[in-house]
């Protein structure tokens, strides 16, 4: 459904207002000078005050951040124009590492942490590199850092690349079952006709599906330093809508570009149908395989019943052989299938937890893995719990 008249302007969506999670793409051309290659320090400093802000507000944050290639560049004499890859896989190697420092130093002058996490494709799409990157900015989120993240462009070819950080983020807000994910861009949302096309074009408000006529309006970047353009925004918003994440496409032109947000202002927001949580269980219950099944008592049946997690101590017997992050079927004593859920530990971890007290797991396994054997957030039940 597209709604191109602006009836809702100046009241702020709920969308943003109610978001615990929020992931923020910026893009190359916002944080970097294309004329002279430098950071553009008064944009980073004044997005930082803004994340500042939401972190007061207990809201987790995660930035992907573009900029390795663009500021490298500059720093290795590499002229303007495309590059061969081995070239901006040498200028990301070296810009990098200033953009790290440069977010490191914005944090930290305002009592903030940042992380820096580089993924691959790899890492995105392969379930047990996945969870491991869920983990790490899990535990970072936890412990109230902002995680920076990029692609690691140094070692992703051509092949195994995403070549662009929109459709990063969109994984990235996958991943960490965002509830909103921002794109800043150089344009403040999209138009019904690509500008570059120079026909009269207006700005959407809203976009509930990406339909073809929906795709048909994406133009490219015309930017010589991004590499995304609409084509991957609307790939990313794709990946949001089905994660149940809701995305917006904004202007980063402006100095304190989320004020445009909490404001109201011009962007374009793609609603999702539904939240992170219910599109995964959704997911997990529409699945056919499964790797195993896990038998449980009573009182651990009644628990989940309330919607509480499933704990080691309430599991009698474990069948199958299966990995962290596989799908298992929950069965109650009787032998009925009570439901599906992702299980947090393999079959032969969780066969020597089994029975035991989660405070029990670390003296066991050696490690501290989670306290639930599959937490509620990646469980579907047959029935619906009664909380
Ligand atoms: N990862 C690239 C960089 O840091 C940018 C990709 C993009 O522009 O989306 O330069």
């Amino acid at each position: 459904m597209i709604d191109t008249h602006n009836i809702k302007a100046n009241i702020p969506r709920l969308e943003w207002t109610e978001a615990r999670r929020i992931v923020i793409k910026i893009g190359s051309a916002l944080l970097v000078d294309c004329n002279n290659g430098k950071l553009k320090l008064a944009w980073l400093n004044s997005i930082t005050d803004e994340i500042l802000k939401l972190r007061a507000q207990h809201k987790d944050v995660v930035v992907v951040s573009s900029g390795s290639i663009a500021l490298g560049r500059n720093l290795i004499g590499l002229p303007p124009g495309p590059l061969e890859l081995d070239y901006s896989q040498a200028a990301a190697a070296v810009g990098q590492i200033s953009l790290a420092h440069a977010y490191q130093d914005v944090f930290h002058q305002r009592g903030m942490v940042a992380a820096q996490i580089l993924l691959t494709l790899d890492d995105t799409e392969e379930r047990r590199r996945y969870l491991n990157a869920r983990c790490t900015i899990e535990a970072l989120l936890d412990r109230g850092v902002v995680p920076i993240v990029n692609e690691n462009d140094t070692v992703a070819t051509t092949e195994i690349r995403y070549g662009d950080n929109d459709r990063l983020s969109a994984r990235v807000a996958n991943i960490i079952g965002a509830d909103c994910l921002v794109l800043l861009s150089d344009i403040d949302g999209l138009y019904t006709s690509p500008s570059y096309v120079g026909q009269s074009s207006c700005r959407i408000d809203e976009v509930r599906e990406i339909t073809p006529e929906i795709e048909a309006m994406a133009g490219c970047s015309g930017n010589t330093i991004a590499r995304g353009g609409m084509v991957t925004k609307l790939e990313a918003a794709k990946i949001a809508l089905a994660a149940g994440t809701h995305m917006v496409i904004s202007s980063g032109r402006v100095l304190r570009p989320l004020k445009v947000l909490s404001e109201g202002g011009p962007c374009t927001w793609f609603i999702a149908q539904s939240d992170p949580v219910t599109t995964k269980k959704r997911w997990i219950s529409g699945l056919l395989k499964h790797a195993g099944y896990i038998h449980i008592d009573k009182g651990a049946e009644r628990a989940l019943l309330e919607g509480r997690s499933l704990l080691p101590a309430g599991v009698k017997r474990i069948e199958g052989c299966f990995d962290r992050g596989d799908v298992v079927v929950i069965k109650s004593i009787a032998g009925v299938e009570l439901g599906r859920g992702l299980i947090a530990y393999s079959n032969i971890d969780a066969k020597r937890i089994l029975g035991k007290k989660s405070t029990e797991i670390v003296g066991i396994l050696g490690y501290n893995g989670r306290s639930e054997l599959i937490h509620r957030d990646d469980m579907a039940l047959m029935r619906k719990s009664v909380k």
